[in-house]
């Protein structure tokens, strides 16, 4: 602890929304990151679930390096080589007619919520501008996609909302069936809820929503914020699951840590939208679609995505032997390597205790929902690097139970 002491810092100058104390962190390697004192931690978070590829990768500092010295930036009244040939990976001509370039998740999902809008308001009517998101969502924390977050923590402080959009249970198909109607332009949904505890769609769900949507010619916004590119083991989570998603989100690690989003819309929605309607002033830049190409070709490559299902079933059967030890440990939840465990939380054992003492033993953690403890480790990471996570947690669980 006072190793660690050394690269906490309280002198910062960033807003009182964020933690009073931040680690520094210096450089990474493969899975793990370095804080400014020297020491290493395995981290299991990579970054919010971003750093899919780990930390420096030659690759990417390469391609990245070499376009910062040709071009940087353009602005959407031009494009380039790298835009051109990333965007022609998303877009397939078949299921995606375009691909709409952002900054963040958030932006993501503000322009699919925008396209959507557009499209219903143009095909049904003024009146069909609702956007539908569920209890445990979170798509955002720009006002639009705000709107459609589960959490009152982050909106109630901002006054009203945007009208029209209302939220319900998730996985609740007789709600769905009541509440859903041709007023609504669309539904946004994640098949794994990344920031609300890890809950994912359910099959009964999943076929009603698709049922249901067509039906009342509502689009389905799948958010794969954090779930898209291979984080569930699939390239698309929706696909997973047969979620017959129009449109998908993408962002975290879409760009190897630069921020980029992609927002992927069909035909019959890219036709409805007319020039100037939307746009960015950094989205799609060189640098970023440059990086992305590669990140997007080593996900899509031969093998990777069976490796992240064959690391996800080794990672859960680690955890199943944790909940066996561990009676504070009531479930183990989500897909591929975005995994969780509800922790059944008292005065001695709860979720923020457990990630203070797993990062004080060299291993970095996430929290989602009220009381789950978040692994989203690097997908390159290997067995050997999961068992060492694994046997640092249960260390910190196993003192944990030995102090109730
Ligand atoms: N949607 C989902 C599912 C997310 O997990 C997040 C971020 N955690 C967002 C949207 C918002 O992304 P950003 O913070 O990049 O705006």
């Amino acid at each position: 602890m006072a190793e660690i002491k050394k690269a906490l810092t309280k002198e910062h100058g960033f807003p009182k929304n964020y933690s009073d104390e931040f680690l520094i962190l210096d450089k990474g390697e493969g899975v793990y990151v370095f804080d400014v004192a020297g020491k290493r931690y395995l981290d299991f978070g990579s970054g919010i679930a971003v750093n899919a590829l780990g930390y420096g990768n030659k690759e990417i500092a390469a391609i990245a390096s070499a376009q910062m010295e040709k071009l940087v930036h353009v602005s959407n009244l031009f494009t380039t080589e790298p835009a051109l040939k990333f965007a022609s990976k998303l877009v397939d001509g078949k299921r995606f007619s375009a691909v709409h370039f952002g900054n963040s998740g958030s932006e993501a999902n503000e322009a699919a919520i925008k396209y959507a809008k557009l499209w219903s308001i143009r095909t049904k009517g003024p009146e069909c501008y609702k956007i539908l998101s569920f209890s445990g969502a979170f798509h955002g924390r720009t006002m639009g996609a705000l709107a459609s977050t589960y959490n009152n923590k982050y909106k109630e402080p901002f006054g009203p909302m945007i009208p029209g959009a209302e939220i319900i249970e998730y996985n609740n198909v007789e709600k769905l069936k009541e509440s859903l109607n041709e007023s609504f332009a669309a539904v946004i949904v994640e098949v794994v809820q990344g920031e609300g505890g890890l809950r994912s769609l359910s099959k009964e769900f999943v076929s009603a929503l698709n049922d249901i949507c067509r039906k009342h010619k509502v689009l389905i916004i799948a958010d794969e914020v954090q779930t898209g590119m291979g984080r569930t083991g699939d390239l698309f989570a929706c696909d997973g699951v047969g979620l017959d998603a129009d449109i998908i989100t993408l962002s975290k690690p879409l760009a190897g840590g630069l921020p980029l989003s992609a927002t992927l819309i069909p035909d019959y929605v890219n036709e409805k939208v007319k020039v100037g309607e939307h746009g960015t002033t950094f989205g799609g830049g060189p640098v970023t679609t440059a990086v992305a190409s590669y990140v997007w070709d080593m996900i899509t490559g031969e093998g990777f995505l069976e490796g992240v299902k064959e690391k996800s079933a080794f990672l859960t059967g680690k955890l199943e032997d944790l909940k066996n030890k561990y009676s504070f440990i009531k479930e183990i939840r989500g897909k591929g390597l975005l995994l969780g465990l509800e922790i059944d939380e008292n005065d001695r054992v709860d979720v923020l205790k457990i990630m203070g003492e797993a990062r004080d033993k060299g291993l970095l953690l996430l929290k989602t929902g009220v009381n789950v403890l978040r692994l989203a480790p690097p997908l390159v990471i290997s067995q050997d690097e999961i068992e060492e996570g694994i046997a640092i947690l249960d260390s910190v669980l196993k003192e944990l139970k030995q102090k109730l």
